[in-house]
């Protein structure tokens, strides 16, 4: 542990000098009249002879006596005193042990961990600054410097777990010093929202939080959004209410977009941290592999602009507007392909390796009618009408049949078989193309809401999905 600005614990320090004076002291008592008896006899003997030896049969007639009886309560005292102090440090110790583990049992069963937005590393416990002097504890946790509390050098006595406050000092980023929300006692859950320029990233991140706000109550979940200091989501909101597209992010580097989503009664709350970056970024895999927060993420979901799959645009003729739906040039393959590579390079990870992550992939713009009729509702009715199927198994038979008839095999095939699941959704991040009205987001909570069911250890809506997913 590095040295932290606090004094070590009595036990872990000061303890072993304290027991070697005392006894140092009290055998001093026993051996000193000895010394000065024998400078005494020394001066005598140079003196006179005669008297010497008397006394010195005088000193041995009670030697005996005196010694076995100074020696025996000494070793009494320096014994009980050793016994005493070892049995009072072996509680010390074991509670010490006991909760160090217990700390670290409750952060690891929990999940409990932080994602910084600043520097992208993922916190398991962040450094802590004293409320009185700011000084920075970098291991706050029971150690030599205090089992339940530390003295900082300040003199301020600071809790070591979260079972006794730690959570309620300022808690910042080891690595940058950013801030951490709740002192880093929550889980935080991180997933980057994949996809080349235009494919409707941020509007898709936008409505899925607005729309999760809305069904919160109804699936037993609280929500709060926990604005970040650089993400957009005030604004994009305000925005799509009055029938105006949100901007598309200019972000090369990855914009975290955060909320908590707890269900009701569990006592350490869910951080969902969206990360957002533009699409540009995935043209070149060496922009995104400065972004470690890829190596970190707990999920990716991959929005899919239809219009970018080429066979497709050609296919709806030249009555499309393709401005209206602000289309993606981006190919599916090569923004698959450049996650895939920085994510091999981060893990390393060879080609034949799986990567150990859930993905969904969500068809947005699926509000075009033939997209609706094809992907959508009526679609998945008619599937289900002829097969016994889950509608989510029908979902993904006609996104992986939609696919495979546009001659996209080679990114279904990639993604089935690099990643741990994926799941495919339709939905509509607008629900309109722009026309001044305000716009009406469709199946965008789903596919957040199963991503983060899929990872998150409190969340369980088996209700909602009709089994555990
Ligand atoms: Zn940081
Ligand atoms: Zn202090």
């Amino acid at each position: 542990m590095k040295k932290q600005p606090a004094y070590k614990g009595y036990f872990f320090s000061r303890g072993y000098k304290d027991v070697f004076n005392i006894i140092k002291k009290a055998w001093r008592g026993v051996i000193f009249p000895f010394i000065s008896e024998f400078e005494r006899l020394g001066e005598l003997f140079s003196a006179n002879f005669f008297i010497a030896i008397i006394n010195v049969i005088c000193d041995l007639a009670v030697f005996p006596i005196f010694t076995i009886l100074l020696f025996s309560l000494n070793l009494l005292f320096s014994a009980s005193f050793l016994v005493f102090v070892f049995v009072v440090g072996i509680f010390v110790y074991l509670g010490y042990s006991i909760l160090y583990l217990t700390d670290l049992l409750f952060r690891v069963v929990k999940g409990i961990v932080s994602q910084c937005p600043l520097c992208q590393q993922k916190v398991r416990l962040p450094s802590y600054l004293c409320p009185t002097c700011k000084a920075k504890h970098t291991s706050l946790r029971p150690s030599v410097y205090g089992i339940l509390k530390r003295k900082c050098t300040c003199g301020t006595k600071l809790p070591t777990t979260f079972f006794n406050g730690r959570q309620k000092l300022q808690s910042v980023c080891p690595y940058c010093d950013h801030n951490l929300k709740d002192g880093g006692r929550h889980v935080e859950i991180l997933i980057p929202v994949v996809g080349g320029a235009s494919a409707g990233k941020t509007c898709f991140i936008t409505s899925a939080m607005m729309a999760i706000e809305k069904h919160a109550v109804a699936n037993n979940l609280q929500y709060k959004y926990s604005p970040t200091s650089t993400d957009n989501f005030v604004r994009d909101k305000t925005a799509m209410e009055h029938g105006i597209t949100p901007e598309k992010t200019g972000e090369t580097r990855l914009n975290y977009y955060q909320f908590y989503l707890t269900p009701n009664g569990e006592k350490i709350k869910n951080l969902i941290s969206l990360c957002d970056i533009a699409g540009e970024a995935y043209n070149d895999t060496s922009e995104i592999s400065k972004q470690i927060g890829y190596k970190f993420a707990n999920a990716f979901i991959l929005v899919v602009d239809p219009f970018s799959i080429i066979k497709y645009k050609k296919e709806q003729g030249i009555g499309f507007n393709a401005t209206q739906y602000k289309t993606s040039e981006f190919r599916l393959d090569d923004v698959l392909s450049s996650l895939i590579t920085v994510l091999e390079n981060m893990h390393c990870l060879n080609s034949k390796n799986m990567i150990k992550t859930d993905v969904v992939v969500v068809f947005n713009k699926c509000d075009y009618a033939d997209l609706y009729n094809r992907l959508g509702a009526p679609a998945i009715k008619n599937y289900l009408a002829r097969h016994n199927a889950t509608e989510y198994q029908a979902q993904n038979v006609l996104c992986e049949n939609f696919l495979i008839e546009y001659e996209e095999s080679n990114f279904l095939n990639t993604i089935k078989s690099k990643f741990k699941s994926v799941q495919f959704f339709a939905c509509s991040s607008l629900g309109h193309i722009e026309n001044g009205r305000a716009f009406s987001p469709k199946g965008v909570a789903e596919p957040m809401l199963w991503i983060i069911d899929k990872v998150s250890k409190s969340i369980d809506l088996k209700k909602k999905w009709g089994k555990k997913i």
